[in-house]
């Protein structure tokens, strides 16, 4: 049914008190029914079709608001853009008031608050993996501090110093991805693994503005790149071409990766509440990624092999399936194969190695579907996936057929590893 005949509605709404203006969810909604102005970031009621592609790359959780309405008293565009917070919901009286029953069921309404049934129907076309993304850290993750620095925030960015910039792919024509560490000297700026920083190119947009701040996903661990420094690693490919093969020069992935160690760069953030590994001894943790999406993994085994150098973690299964289009084009491909086998599984997928045929991650997955099936079942593990859009619902499609090639119930799996905090999404 369409949106427009529903006389109940989910109103998809975003939180103008936490949002940091970050761009990141216009850029993702597939309908552009994201819009904003100087004030707020606002999502046209009318256009949006509860895709839910914005909920996972959202850096602060401010996309993930709803509210129960009739149709005929959605909130309009002009109306969001002048609000300071999300209004309550409706009484029930005020419901009755447009003759709407208070219990009466939205017609339309978001995949998420459907998952099961749309599950259940098991066709792929009915399948999005977005509704599986939890909301909820794993039980035992640290606590994250996040909006430290940011429109919002006392202090609107801080200062780091570039302190090293090296390339970690292969010299090739298309693929330059860089790692390049940023030192904050004596501001406070702690994090976690699968966080992210905003980082605020300097300049102005083709329309005279100040651009926007891009996201990227912390690569070292909690301790500094440097164990004992307050400094962090990301992993940045420089873009040289949009999404549609068109050349164009991406205006912070090639400020960042032209930088000079001495550099200074404004950044903002931490973010992520969610994306967190969690900490409790022998918790598992699966890690499924392509290209840049390696960052937050890196970073997670990374503190789990310096826990494990001092002695300080009783083990726990690591498993990384790693997509790339050639191991030259993978980053830290050469770090990673030092890495002891008895640390880490790790499960190479090279979609475009020549003689050979097209690996995915998805395929590599399969391959090990009786270690993942188990991994599935034990409430100590936890998946994360993060990289290209395009791999995420191959990926958790993959998970669910592994799920139920071992008989279990993917309803009753997929909705436990939600509300457990176990499976988290992050594409871009
Ligand atoms: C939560 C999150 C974490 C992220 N982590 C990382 C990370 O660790 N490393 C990293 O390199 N990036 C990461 N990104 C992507 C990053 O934020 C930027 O989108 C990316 O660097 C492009 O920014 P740009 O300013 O260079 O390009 P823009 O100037 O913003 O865009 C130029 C053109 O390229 C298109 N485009 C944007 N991104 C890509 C892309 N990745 N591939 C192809 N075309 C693109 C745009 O649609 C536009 O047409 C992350 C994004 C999110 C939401
Ligand atoms: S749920 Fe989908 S359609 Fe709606 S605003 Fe988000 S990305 Fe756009
Ligand atoms: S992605 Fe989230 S924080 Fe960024 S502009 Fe959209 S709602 Fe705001």
């Amino acid at each position: 049914m369409d949106m427009a005949d529903a006389a109940v509605i989910k109103q998809h709404l975003i939180d103008p008190e936490i949002c940091i203006r970050c761009n990141t969810c216009e850029a993702t909604c597939p309908v552009q029914a994201i819009t904003h102005d100087s004030r707020n970031y606002v999502v046209d009621a009318d256009k949006c079709n509860f895709c839910m592609a914005c909920i996972p790359p959202c850096p602060t959780g401010s996309i993930d608001n709803w509210r129960t309405l009739p149709r005929i008293k959605a909130y309009g565009l002009a109306e969001q853009l002048g609000w300071d917070e999300l209004p309550a919901e409706l009484s029930p009286e005020q419901m009755a008031e447009s003759g709407v029953a208070a219990d009466a069921m939205p017609v339309a309404e978001p995949a998420a608050a459907s998952a099961s049934a749309s599950a259940t129907t098991g066709s792929e076309a009915a399948f999005n993996s977005a509704q599986y993304n939890a909301t909820l850290p794993p039980w035992s993750a640290a606590h994250a501090y996040v909006n430290l620095y940011g429109p919002k925030a006392a202090e609107k960015s801080v200062t780091a110093t570039v302190t090293g910039n090296v390339r970690v792919t292969e010299v090739g024509r298309e693929y330059d991805t860089h790692h390049v560490v940023l030192d904050f000297g004596t501001m406070p700026f702690p994090v976690l693994e699968g966080q992210s920083i905003g980082i605020v190119p300097p300049g102005t947009d083709a329309g005279g503005r100040p651009h926007h701040a891009r996201q990227y996903s912390i690569a070292s661990p909690r301790n500094g790149e440097r164990p004992g420094y307050n400094n962090l690693s990301l992993t940045i490919k420089r873009v040289l071409e949009d999404h549609q093969g068109q050349p164009v020069r991406g205006v912070a992935s090639n400020y960042m990766c032209d930088l000079k160690v001495g550099d200074t760069v404004q950044v903002i953030g931490p973010f992520g509440t969610t994306f967190l590994m969690p900490n409790h001894p022998k918790s598992h943790l699966v890690m499924i990624c392509t290209g840049t999406g390696s960052a937050p993994m890196r970073a997670m085994t990374e503190w789990r092999r310096r826990l494990r150098q001092s002695g300080k973690f009783e083990g726990g299964k690591l498993m990384l399936f790693f997509g790339a289009r050639t191991k030259e084009e993978l980053p830290y491909f050469g770090p990673l194969q030092n890495l002891p086998k008895d640390f880490i599984d790790i499960n190479f997928a090279f979609s475009r190695t020549q003689g050979q045929p097209k690996r995915y991650v998805q395929h590599t997955m399969a391959e090990r579907a009786a270690d993942l099936a188990a991994l599935l079942a034990d409430p100590n593990a936890c998946f994360y996936v993060c990289g290209l859009k395009a791999m995420e619902e191959g990926v958790v499609a993959t998970l669910r057929d592994i799920a139920r090639g071992a008989g279990m119930d993917w309803d009753t799996v997929g909705a436990t590893l939600k509300r457990e905090g176990r499976l988290h999404l992050e594409t871009y």
